[in-house]
């Protein structure tokens, strides 16, 4: 079973900073992490391996510093990964990033599953999975809290809904998105971190994987950020006076004033 993990490394603390010129996060500098979501989504690759053989590779587009967050995913139990980076990626949004890990894709051409996390922190879309499936013309589904059955060809999932779950089933090559109800991701082992320092990994520009430029960074980004900014916090508080019942009666009065 060939399983492909797409990871993103995310700014890894709160202390966010807006270029005011280029209306984008400040990524320079700034303490990064594997974006959460995605280390339920590695750890149900490296599960996957263990019931069915095969091999994890961890996948990541990103700056060069993005490398350690592979590192990282190699002592957690990925067998192998690969960094996509090329300054012709910078700028680029959900539509432009799916593009450019279709091709990576493309050039590792033997997949089974590709498993994503729900959403990233910083863009925080989670349209990356299904924008790859549609580039890479496989079924897809989101939102997966069980694997139920996976073989050649063929798995079945829970589909985390608001009632419960949905039972879906699909052929393979496929993508996933995971949630975080799906396991517990496991710590790094010593073996896992000895193979992580010494471990080769490759780094694929644009022209290895094949990437029209017009197609990925800004110039492939349809979307345009117009603005961002913080929001402005505000706490207006309001002390209902007299017995229990009075302040339900002015609460509820107050709620079909709001509604
Ligand atoms: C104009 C503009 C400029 C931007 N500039 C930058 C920039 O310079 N640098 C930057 O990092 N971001 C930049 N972004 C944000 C970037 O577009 C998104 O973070 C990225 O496209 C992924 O979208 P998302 O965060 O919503 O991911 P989601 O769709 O929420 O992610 C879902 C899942 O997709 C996978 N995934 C997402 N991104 C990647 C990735 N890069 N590699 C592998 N797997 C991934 C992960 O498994 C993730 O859990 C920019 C966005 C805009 C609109």
């Amino acid at each position: 079973m060939n399983i492909v993990v797409c990871i993103k490394q995310v700014p890894g603390t709160t202390e966010i900073k807006i270029d005011p010129e280029t209306n984008t996060l400040v990524r320079e500098g700034v303490e990064s992490i594997i974006n959460p979501f995605d280390t339920y989504a590695l750890e149900e690759g490296v599960r996957l391996k263990e019931r069915c053989g095969g091999k994890v590779t961890a996948i990541t587009m990103g700056p060069p510093q993005a490398e350690n967050a592979l590192r990282e995913t190699i002592s957690l139990g990925a067998d192998e990964a690969i960094l996509i980076s090329d300054r012709v990626f910078a700028g680029s949004d959900t539509w432009a990033t799916s593009y450019v890990l279709s091709r990576a894709l493309a050039k590792i051409a033997d997949y089974d599953v590709i498993i994503c996390g729900k959403q990233t922190l910083d863009g925080d879309t989670g349209q990356v999975g299904s924008g790859l499936s549609e580039m890479l013309g496989v079924p897809f589904v989101a939102y997966v809290s069980k694997i139920d059955e996976i073989k050649e060809g063929y798995i079945r999932v829970h589909r985390m809904v608001e009632e419960g779950y949905e039972v879906l089933e699909m052929a393979l090559p496929a993508v996933i998105t995971v949630v975080k109800e799906i396991n517990v991701p496991r710590l790094p082992s010593l073996r896992g971190s000895m193979k992580a320092k010494t471990a080769q990994i490759p780094v694929w520009t644009a022209a290895d994987i094949g990437v029209e430029e017009d197609k990925a960074g800004i110039a492939g980004s349809p979307t345009r950020v117009v603005k961002i900014f913080f929001p402005k916090r505000e706490h207006k508080s309001e002390m209902f006076q007299g017995t229990p019942e009075d302040q339900v009666g002015q609460l509820v009065k107050r709620l079909e004033g709001i509604i």
